[in-house]
């Protein structure tokens, strides 16, 4: 689904990427990306999303390269990338951020939106709320269905959990699971315990390399993620 081959990447002269390959498979359910502050996982889903430009190497999605598609041409093709930052419409209702991840037709649109509803009753029931009076993790909760509104084959999450509380983290990752049921997740996270438990595939990410890559369960034995993460 997802191929990563050899890229180098920059912000300007500073390289941050390194020929780093990875890759997503239909086998997948859940493929974690963990390793430290700074280590280049965001910038991995920002060149998967298309809005950060390549150096060097490829990126395919189902076999197509992406190098020069645009986000939303990628957003297309099912590829949806919730980022760290959420990107909720705070003065807009919970509904219309919903529809605002829709890039389907009406019809399909409503059906979606209750299968969202669905997965998020919470949602239904402040529907007409503003998002910003919602809290930290209805507001995660939020942007995990609007990524889900745009029909996904992919979800991207960047750090799901992110400012939320342990308990709050906790329900996070238990709907993250269920959606994976039926969506691929690739799930960059700092909570490095939980991701790996939930993923089949898991690489760790050191200075924009690949360090190691595992079956979750494997990278959670190893003896440098055991001393340097848990
Ligand atoms: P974090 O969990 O802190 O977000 P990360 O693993 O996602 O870490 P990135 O955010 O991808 O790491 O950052 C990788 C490197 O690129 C870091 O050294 C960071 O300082 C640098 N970087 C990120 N964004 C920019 C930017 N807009 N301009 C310049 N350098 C950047």
């Amino acid at each position: 689904m997802i191929e990563v081959d050899e890229i180098d990447v920059s912000y300007g002269n500073i390289q941050v990427l390194w020929d780093l390959s990875m890759y997503v498979s239909e086998e997948d359910n859940v493929v974690a990306i963990v390793g430290p502050n700074g280590a280049g996982k965001s910038t991995l889903l920002d060149v998967i999303s298309g809005l950060h430009p390549i150096d060097d190497g490829d990126v395919s999605l189902w076999g197509e390269n992406i190098n020069s598609l645009t986000p939303s041409d990628i957003v297309k093709q099912g590829f949806v990338h919730v980022s760290e930052k959420r990107n909720l419409f705070g003065e807009m209702t919970v509904r219309e951020n919903l529809e605002m991840g829709a890039y389907t037709q009406r019809d399909e649109l409503e059906n979606t939106l209750n299968e969202v509803y669905e997965l998020f009753p919470i949602l239904e029931e402040r529907a007409d709320q503003r998002a910003s009076s919602m809290s930290g993790g209805q507001q995660q909760m939020l942007a995990l269905g609007r990524g889900l509104m745009a029909q996904p084959r992919i979800l991207a999450l960047d750090e799901p959990s992110e400012g939320l509380a342990p308990q709050i983290t906790e329900r996070v990752f238990e709907k993250i699971q269920e959606i994976s049921e039926d969506v691929t997740v690739l799930l960059v996270e700092q909570h490095v315990n939980e991701a790996l438990a939930m993923a089949d595939r898991a690489y760790l990410l050191e200075n924009g390399r690949i360090v190691e890559e595992d079956t979750g369960a494997g990278l959670l034995e190893s003896d440098h993620v055991t001393a340097a993460y848990l």
